[in-house]
């Protein structure tokens, strides 16, 4: 079976615990104009058969025993290829592997209950509580996002809120306010990811106009701000 995946990122620190490698998925429902992995955006020229990616991943194995890491599926969104994930899944976890799966969720052709019970951990993208502006800005569906969210909390998953800090999206007070209450009502561990333009070069690179390259990163003070109403509301500060 052949999977579009356009990198496989080794010795990862920063998507999970321990060193992980990551795998890096093309295509996604979504179309964040922040989007940092604009290799995504593009599909079908790196397709890659199952037997070889699990290869590449299990060439580190003594690291991820020693660090208490793994394997994190990431993207673009990981979820789309459907059947073709489940199968991945299932090769990884016969390895024995701890596997995290970075999502917006937007996916609506798998079976998320079979998903989550090869799956340790999920870290789930929540860009903005607003359904209207996650429509028009990031062309998404809220009612699918909390449906997928119900469907893995069913199932008893391990999960993450992770939220981009976007300036001009979603760090005023209001959006916020509302990102608050969203979060307040699963009582999930947060993650706030301040946007970062790490990804200016790879626009370039691949001819694409990035609509943020002139944006402002949000400042420490700023970030540390959102991050204390978050905390003054109760909610965890996830520690992965
Ligand atoms: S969901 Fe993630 S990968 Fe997809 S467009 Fe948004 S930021 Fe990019």
């Amino acid at each position: 079976m052949l999977l579009d995946v356009f990198n496989i990122q080794h010795f990862s620190t920063g998507d999970g615990p321990g060193i992980r490698s990551t795998i890096f998925f093309g295509g996604c429902n979504l179309c964040c104009p922040w989007c940092h992995n604009p290799e995504s955006f593009i599909t079908g020229s790196n397709m890659r058969h199952i037997d070889e990616i699990v290869d590449d991943v299990m060439s580190d194995k003594e690291f991820y025993a020693e660090s208490g890491g793994g394997v994190t599926l990431s993207g673009g969104e990981p979820l789309i290829p459907g059947n073709g994930c489940l199968e991945l899944l299932r090769r990884l976890k016969e390895k024995e592997l701890h596997i995290i799966i970075d999502t917006a969720l937007s996916a609506d052709n798998i079976d998320l209950p079979a998903v989550a019970s090869y799956t340790d951990m999920f870290f789930v993208d929540i860009k903005t509580a607003d359904s209207g502006l996650f429509s028009s800005v990031c062309g998404g569906d809220m009612d699918l996002l909390c449906r997928n969210i119900d469907k893995l909390t069913g199932s008893g998953a391990d999960i993450v809120f992770r939220i981009p800090l976007i300036p001009g999206f979603n760090m005023d007070d209001i959006s916020v306010d509302k990102m608050i209450a969203f979060t307040k009502g699963y009582s999930l561990p947060v993650t706030l990811l301040p946007f970062h333009r790490l990804g200016s070069a790879k626009y370039k690179e691949l001819g694409l106009t990035y609509k943020y390259a002139d944006i402002e990163p949000p400042s420490d003070r700023e970030a540390d701000a959102i991050r204390m109403k978050f905390n003054n509301e109760g909610i965890m500060e996830a520690n992965v």
